[in-house]
């Protein structure tokens, strides 16, 4: 079983609707692979707005923690708002009290409390869900905003999907993983067979790129690049094109510019699910083509 991973280096590259659209293909008849898909971009999930899921079952994602003063023990010491770098202890009156959004949940006022009266409660930070969608299983998720832990999730999600391809013999985990380089781009990235960046012929495309190749290379990850609407600035494309030829890493593929894209995305379908003869449907398929290749030969 091998997995696939999306990635960017910054958002709003087309991503997604890459993801969206392998996931479509992978659900024809004449798939070379049976998939299970992960939506990994927790912070903002949105392929499951095109892969019409129906949840079958929903899951709390327990996050971190947040001190809690108990009033009735607190001797207005002062002491915790003293130490808390985050300024998340709120004073009134000699009422003390956390803040929840400012708390980091690092628990030093816990350690500083005299009456030891604050105590550190674990926090809902989400939810995560199995759907069956139109193109296959999905596994995705919801972080509440401002929420920490998004990495803690994307691990959750990328495993629940890996379990049920391993207990169903699915032959692919595809995950749509987050956009840039932080915490949830190292766990969607951990662990994966091939990362595919989607890079966007933009001034700072190859900078955005580069990142987040430096991370795929950090965990050993093979990483193959596609050009999402390359021919809109074809300066930025022939850049990101140099840049990989001299790191020897592979374009397997380059996206025209399509309105087509941004109907299927109003529509709420893949663009290959949409309008299969779209200029952008024809190159995702072809660049499709070119990652099956890569991971057959990886197979053998
Ligand atoms: S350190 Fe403890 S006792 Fe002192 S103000 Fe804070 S909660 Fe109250
Ligand atoms: S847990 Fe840390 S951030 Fe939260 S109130 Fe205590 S010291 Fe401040």
């Amino acid at each position: 079983m091998k997995q696939l991973v999306i990635l960017s280096g910054k958002g709003g590259t087309g991503k997604t609707s890459v993801a969206a659209a392998f996931a479509h293909l992978l659900s024809l008849k004449n798939t070379p692979f049976k998939a299970v898909i992960a939506d990994a971009d927790v912070d903002a999930a949105n392929l499951e707005l095109v892969l019409s899921p129906s949840v079958i079952s929903r899951e709390e994602f327990w996050g971190g923690s947040m001190a809690e003063i108990d009033p009735d023990n607190c001797t207005a010491c002062g002491i915790c708002a003293e130490v808390c770098r985050f300024d998340a202890v709120l004073v009134k009156e000699d009422l003390y009290t956390v803040d929840p959004i400012a708390c980091d949940g690092c628990a030093a006022c816990v350690y500083q409390c005299p009456t030891e009266t604050i105590k550190m409660i674990e926090q809902i930070a989400g939810e995560w869900y199995q759907s069956d969608s139109l193109y296959g299983p999905l596994f995705h998720a919801n972080l509440i905003p401002a929420q920490e832990n998004s990495g803690k999730l994307v691990t959750l999600v990328k495993q629940q999907a890996r379990l049920l391809a391993l207990d169903e013999e699915y032959d692919l985990v595809l995950v749509d993983g987050p956009p840039g380089i932080g915490c949830p781009v190292i766990s969607a990235a951990s662990g994966a067979d091939l990362a595919l960046i989607v890079a966007e012929p933009t001034a700072s495309g190859v900078h955005d790129m580069h990142r987040v190749l430096k991370t795929t290379a950090h965990f050993d990850v093979e990483s193959l690049v596609c050009i999402n609407k390359a021919d809109i600035y074809p300066e930025g494309t022939e850049a990101i094109e140099e840049f990989c030829q001299n790191e020897g890493i592979r374009v397997v593929g380059k996206i025209p510019f399509d309105l087509a894209v941004t109907e299927s995305m109003v529509q709420g379908k893949p663009v290959t699910a949409y309008k299969a003869d779209s200029p952008a449907s024809l190159a995702i398929l072809e660049l499709w083509k070119e990652v099956v290749e890569v991971i057959q030969d990886s197979e053998e």
